[in-house]
């Protein structure tokens, strides 16, 4: 095979065994990454099992051009049961940094986890072989300190997954934390937590093969030459206040055979601390934002580093910091009702605390260890009243908010989470666009080009009116299938696509670039990556009918997109998006309207080849994707829907 090892390993913990699956059948018709792990879980964890029983699985998978020299391609996706989701259910994750590349280098595609162990262990994964190791001296401590032992164990060149003590106390926000910083939410903290599992080390020393590395080599210059884009590096909560002058971009992020522009980058604080940061942790905790202007440096250059230690979500962080500081402006909570130090939110001491609280369970930060959806149970009803609608089980609505931006109404109830990478691909080109309003040629995204981007991208020059509701389905469906291609052959978000250029004459990028990578490594023909994209979409409506997702009601946005007029973003400012032609458009005021998103629904269920009434995978459909063991689900009971 080119591109696949062709091996995946399957451990169970509680029995302490370890064999190998093979990549196929499962390779040609679901890629790698999200598509193969989620039909791995699909397969093998059951609607009745719990995220923290040892029943659940815990999927990590590298997709096909994952260490083959291709640029960018160097991403883990997670799939598991969460313990963050609201209910327990499906999610995945996607990590990027070194881990997924060395876990290829050293032969595997990915790796599947069952069982608890008896006491706290760790797997070595070096060239070919894997053992499970004991894990008792590292258990109990931070990410940080557990690196640096694995590096002293295993040497300096090896990669390693971990969790700190929230994944440990199974804290739901828990996070896996990798080498070079990348992490992965959804709780999969906590779920490695409830394996006994502290860690995974990988050391490899081989690559996979390449059907044509001339070509590949060819590509990647002309790749490296098209991703000439703006980097917008610094977070906007950071830009648009007056301390965007404290920070400083001062190198490239650097994962894995990688050299594009990019929102990770190496940072300078305040002249003199610097380190790698990359886009929401770095902003999540940011003491101005509680009007704290004379905090010192150190508390914002240190808040992503303290939370990764002990492995807690920042956007759930975010959630509940924000939320508290409400809380404690109207009166709705107190000290005494928390204990914790509410009037000294957005200093470190506040910080070090809630932390601690959280991580270790102790007192309120028990409640909000549980997640802060489900805390909302659990406090009065004026501190209840004050919970924002950017709240949700898994990252954050709103950022870029479905009345503004009408695809974003059908990207986000879609999913499980809320998923960055979906948001991402109309964000990017819009934030080029706003820079080239503020400051013209700054990037080529004018509004000529913007609607060229459409066009080819998103389906016709209409998507690029971003508030109306024509033109959207098919966007949707071009944006959802090429982020389930990106997340499965395990090509970077923040790299692809590439929607505009400095380095193409019109300014617009290239949509066919990733299939024509794939052709190049795996020696396949691209047209089949069509197929895989609506087998992958398919196979998780699956999933998350069989476990109680109702349609076609879940597709619909919350219904505050309906009755409540937009103010601003939830960074505070007015949203304005590129209209028809030349114009463009301030959304503040707007509503969904429930027709119109209806009618909009049904187009998408049409291109999907979906029935247009239930939502429900027309047989047709199935039939042609070699879907047919999906039919009894959707036809013969299983999942929850209501026509
Ligand atoms: S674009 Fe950034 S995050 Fe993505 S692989 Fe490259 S350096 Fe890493």
């Amino acid at each position: 095979m080119h591109g696949w090892l062709g091996k995946i390993i399957d451990i169970d913990l509680s029995k302490g065994k370890i064999t190998h699956l093979p990549i196929e059948p499962n390779a040609k018709k679901y890629l790698g990454g999200r598509g193969i792990a989620s039909r791995i879980y699909w397969e093998t964890v059951t609607p009745e099992s719990k995220a923290f029983d040892p029943e659940n699985r815990l999927i990590f998978m590298t997709g096909p051009l994952v260490a083959t020299g291709a640029i960018a391609a160097n991403r883990l996706s997670v799939v598991s049961k969460s313990p963050m989701a609201n209910p327990e259910g499906y999610c995945y994750g996607n990590m990027g940094g070194f881990f997924g590349a060395e876990l290829k280098k050293a032969g595997f595609d990915g790796i599947v986890i069952t069982g608890r162990a008896p006491k706290p262990v760790y797997l070595l994964i070096n060239d070919g072989e894997a053992e499970i190791r004991d894990a008792s001296s590292l258990w109990g401590h931070g990410v940080y300190h557990v690196g640096e032992k694995l590096q002293r164990i295993h040497g300096d060149g090896v990669r390693f997954l971990t969790t700190g003590v929230a994944g440990e106390k199974l804290v739901r926000s828990g996070i896996i934390f990798g080498s070079h910083q990348s992490t992965s939410t959804a709780g999969f903290g906590a779920v490695m937590g409830s394996k006994n599992l502290k860690a995974i080390v990988a050391r490899g020393s081989g690559k996979p093969n390449v059907a044509d590395p001339t070509g590949l080599k060819e590509l990647n210059r002309y790749a490296l030459t098209l991703s000439k884009r703006i980097r917008l590096s610094i977070p906007p909560m950071i830009t648009m206040t007056n301390h965007g002058h404290l920070m400083e971009v001062i190198g490239k992020g650097g994962c894995y055979q990688c050299g594009m522009e990019c929102i990770k980058g190496f940072y300078r604080y305040g002249q003199k601390l610097e380190g790698y940061r990359r886009c929401q942790s770095m902003e999540y905790y940011l003491p101005w934002r509680y009007n704290r202007e004379n905090e010192p440096i150190e508390t914002l250059f240190d808040a992503p580093t303290l939370a990764n230690d002990y492995s807690i979500c920042t956007f759930e962080l975010q959630n509940i910091i924000d939320w508290l500081y409400a809380c404690h402006q109207e009166g709705a909570t107190t000290e005494a009702e928390t204990g914790l130090p509410l009037s000294k939110i957005g200093k470190r001491e506040f910080l070090e605390k809630i932390l601690h609280s959280i991580a270790y369970r102790e007192g309120f930060g028990d409640i909000l260890a549980e997640g802060l959806v489900r805390a909302k149970d659990k406090v009065s009803p004026s501190a209840r009243r004050l919970f924002s609608n950017t709240i949700a089980p898994i990252g954050q609505n709103e950022m870029a908010p479905p009345r503004a931006i009408m695809a974003n109404a059908l990207l986000y109830p879609m999913e499980p989470r809320v998923h960055q990478p979906l948001i991402h691909e109309i964000s990017f080109v819009r934030a080029a666009w706003g820079i080239n309003r503020m400051q013209p040629g700054a990037t080529p995204v004018t509004n000529s080009v913007f609607h060229a981007i459409a066009k080819a991208f998103w389906g016709s020059e209409e998507a690029g009116n971003l508030s109306s509701y024509e033109g959207k389905a098919q966007a949707v469906k071009n944006i959802q299938n090429r982020t389930y291609l990106k997340d499965s052959l395990g090509l970077c978000d923040f790299a692809w696509p590439i929607c505009y250029s400095f380095n193409s004459p019109d300014g617009v990028g290239d949509p066919n670039l990733e299939a024509r990578f794939f052709s190049c490594v795996t020696g396949m023909a691209s047209d089949e990556l069509i197929d895989c994209a609506e087998r992958i979409c398919i196979q998780q409506r699956a999933i998350l009918l069989r476990e109680g997702r109702k349609i076609p009601e879940a597709d619909y946005p919350p219904e505050y997109n309906f009755t409540q007029p937009l103010q601003t973003t939830s960074h505070g400012q007015p949203v304005m998006v590129p209209g028809p032609g030349d114009e463009v458009v301030a959304t503040s005021g707007k509503m969904l309207d429930r027709g119109k998103f209806k009618s909009m629904l049904k187009e998408y269920y049409f291109l999907r080849g979906w029935d247009e009434a239930t939502g429900l995978p027309k047989p047709e459909t199935l039939y042609n994707l070699e879907l047919d063991d999906l039919a009894p689900l959707f036809y013969t009971g299983g999942g929850e829907k209501s026509a």
